[in-house]
């Protein structure tokens, strides 16, 4: 399922990117939740991928948690 995202302020649609450092490495949320299982019980947390959609008009990146 895609959803359609728009720019709030050109109104057209917006293109799905992906976010990388220079490494290479993906960019993600840390939450606040534990990760399930014996790394949440050593204090690691919950990491949550990012979708990125950027305006083709004027430039603006959104960041929305992947649900
Ligand atoms: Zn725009």
């Amino acid at each position: 399922m895609t959803t359609i995202r728009r720019c709030p302020d050109c109104g057209v649609t917006m293109e799905e990117m992906e976010m990388r450092t220079d490494d290479g490495f993906k960019l993600y949320l840390v939450t606040n939740e534990p990760k399930p299982g014996f790394l949440g019980g050593l204090g690691v947390k919950e990491k949550v991928k990012t979708l990125v959609a950027v305006c083709p008009e004027c430039g603006l990146i959104r960041h929305y948690a992947d649900q």
